[in-house]
């Protein structure tokens, strides 16, 4: 099977001609439908992120279950499954208290273990999910990052009464704006830099967004201004810019919640850091999902409350990886899936 191969360490990777994966006794082999890119393959591609080698990245995927395992009890060949990407033991202390992706001992399928960016995949059953018949296998692949948009809009606890505020208008931010507006946010405003990915936001039900970028426009002016000086409830931060942190801090109200999705490569500096102590700001941390989280986000995109084909601008063979990361790259495309 043709397989996209991260070889050697550094930068690059190889299309090659590799086994089918023989399948253990509590696993599916899945013929792949549709992958999705991450951002997070990006650095492992580009040989930043250390993974084992070789490894066959992609976690964002859907297909058919074509094999199982003797000790499967609960999937059957020919179903239309996505996985989610976690791996847990389910005897540690964080699993035992139902916090999977903070597993001691977690592996991911596509970061630790071979992944989606091939035509077949062996996945343990506990890690699938069925697909709805009204769910399409691009749908299916999308599941993942809308679980990871999930998860930090549901740990700030959005409700009705809330002004919910998110930076970054990139997939997970977009999932988000419509994950919050689905909880009943009474306002949800994006902030970004780029005006073709706001008009995006108000088409997917941002009520106001800030463009920060082009237009130079102050965050916290504006959201005084929307708010009539009430400022947020909640922020999702979704762009992991160390600078948009602060920019936070100061738009949220007291007692307001800060949800942390992005992840920071860099040192995050707070000049003001007594404004949390003092506002009584809550701040929370969000990484990857449970299944449980995954199943709510297949529900979602299953009652059309969450929409991906806005998110999803291109989608190409498998073969045409490096065409799909030049796009990603150049920004063209904001979410390409790829069909081995
Ligand atoms: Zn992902
Ligand atoms: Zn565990």
């Amino acid at each position: 099977m043709l397989a996209v191969v991260k070889e050697k360490i550094g930068p690059g990777y190889v299309l090659k001609e590799v086994e089918v994966p023989v399948i253990q006794e509590d696993e599916v082999l899945i013929k792949v439908d549709s992958v999705g890119i991450c951002g997070s393959d990006i650095p492992i591609l580009k040989g930043v992120r250390q993974v084992p080698i070789p490894l066959i990245p992609g976690h964002e995927f859907s297909g058919v279950i074509v094999e199982t395992g003797s000790k499967v009890l609960k999937f059957k060949k020919g179903e239309r499954v996505t996985p989610g990407l976690v791996r847990n033991c389910g005897k540690c202390l964080p699993c035992r208290e139902g916090l999977e992706s903070l597993c001691d001992n977690l592996l991911e399928t596509g970061i630790h273990l071979d992944g989606a960016f091939t035509e077949y995949v062996a996945v343990p059953e506990s890690t699938l999910h069925l697909m709805p018949d009204n769910m399409s296998f691009v749908e299916g692949a999308s599941v993942d990052p809308v679980a990871s948009a999930y998860r930090p809009v549901r740990k700030a606890g959005v409700s009705p009464e809330d002004v919910v505020v998110i930076f970054g208008p990139g997939p997970i931010g977009l999932y988000a704006l419509q994950i919050a507006k689905a909880y009943g946010a009474k306002k949800a405003i994006m902030v970004g830099t780029r005006e073709s990915r706001l008009k995006l936001a108000r088409e997917l039900g941002a009520d106001e967004t800030i463009n920060i970028g082009e237009k130079k426009e102050d965050p916290v002016k504006k959201i005084w201004e929307f708010t009539q000086g009430v400022m947020a409830d909640v922020i999702i931060e979704a762009t992991g810019v160390a600078s948009s942190v602060e920019m936070c801090i100061q738009s949220l109200k007291k007692n307001g919640r800060l949800s942390l999705a992005g992840i920071f490569h860099e040192p995050v500096t707070i000049s003001q850091l007594d404004q949390v102590v003092r506002k009584e700001i809550n701040i929370q941390g969000s990484i990857c999902y449970t299944w449980k989280d995954f199943q709510s986000c297949i529900d979602l995109i299953s009652a059309g409350k969450v929409k991906v084909d806005r998110i999803v601008t291109h989608e190409l063979p498998l073969k045409d990886i490096a065409k799909a990361l030049e796009l990603i790259d150049t920004r063209q495309a904001m979410k390409v899936v790829l069909h081995p």
